[in-house]
């Protein structure tokens, strides 16, 4: 199947990027990895596709107060190769290296990947459990919402008709933070079954599970098996292989993070 007919623009100024998305039927394109195929299939049929990928500020990586503020462009292998600094003692380089392929890598962005939000992808329970903020941008001006936030569910994002997801901020680790993050993929390369990660970084603590049927689910606290336990038995729509393949994700993130011993 081919696409509907669109129109394209490729603007170089975040504000006429903004103008733009403020028509309607007008949709982002970044690294176009999983909208490429959408477009095919017929699953969007957009009247006016935005390529963002030629603003610059959208590239770019700055460091303030503490955090780490990541443009929506910013592609997974920059991170993978250590392009820009990092804040998170290389946790975020080491997830960016276990996505797809990397193909796929050098053109998905960090904000095509949350914007599209699918339940397995790494960046959604990475930066649910390192606490970090989306910032999306519209006509009327910006604001910042908690990734863990930021997905409504499976494909649902809290974007407005007409906003972008402009830029992520990360808040920075400390030296001695305690970090784990595990996947279960059926290969390498595959998207997730079931994804857990586990902070532990002085009073701030908590597990995520990603991979789910919708958002990250979020445990706040230390890591207990009882509290992993708990959250997932409160799913109604996992079934005993999902709940027991959650738990293990979480129990070795747990166990990476040195936070649970084996
Ligand atoms: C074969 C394959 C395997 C993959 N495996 C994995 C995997 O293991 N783990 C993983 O995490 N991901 C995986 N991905 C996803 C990939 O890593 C990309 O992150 C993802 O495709 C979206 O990023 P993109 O930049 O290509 O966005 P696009 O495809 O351009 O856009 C995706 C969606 O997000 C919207 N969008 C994009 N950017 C913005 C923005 N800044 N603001 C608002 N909306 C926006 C678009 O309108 C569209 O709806 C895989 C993809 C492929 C093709």
């Amino acid at each position: 199947m081919k696409p509907v007919d669109f129109e394209y623009e490729r603007p170089v100024a975040l504000e006429d990027a903004l103008t733009l998305l403020a028509q309607p039927g007008a949709r982002v394109l970044a690294g176009g990895q999983s909208l490429g195929p959408m477009l095919n299939l017929r699953l969007a049929q957009p009247a006016l596709l935005v390529d963002i990928t030629a603003i610059d500020a959208l590239q770019v990586a700055s460091q303030e107060n503490g955090a780490l503020t990541l443009g929506a462009c910013v592609t997974h292998t920059a991170i993978e190769d250590g392009d820009l600094p990092d804040v998170t003692n290389g946790a975020m380089a080491s997830v960016a290296r276990d996505i797809a392929y990397r193909a796929v890598r050098n053109r998905g962005t960090i904000g095509g990947s949350l914007a599209h939000a699918d339940p397995a992808a790494d960046w959604l329970t990475c930066l649910s459990a390192l606490g970090a903020e989306v910032i999306a941008a519209g006509v009327a001006g910006e604001r910042r919402i908690p990734v863990a936030s930021f997905v409504g569910g499976a494909f649902e994002t809290t974007l407005q008709p007409g906003e972008m997801l402009r830029a992520v901020s990360v808040p920075a680790l400390s030296d001695g933070a305690k970090w784990g993050f595990y996947k279960f993929c059926r290969k390498e390369g595959d998207f997730a079954e079931a994804i857990g990660a586990v902070l532990q970084d002085g009073e701030t603590a908590r597990t995520v599970l990603g991979a789910t049927n919708g958002a990250p689910l979020v445990i706040d606290g230390s890591y207990s098996d009882d509290a992993v336990r708990a959250a997932i038995d409160a799913q109604p729509d996992m079934d005993a292989y999902d709940r027991q393949v959650h738990f293990i994700a979480a129990k070795r993130a747990a166990m990476i993070a040195g936070v649970r011993a084996a």
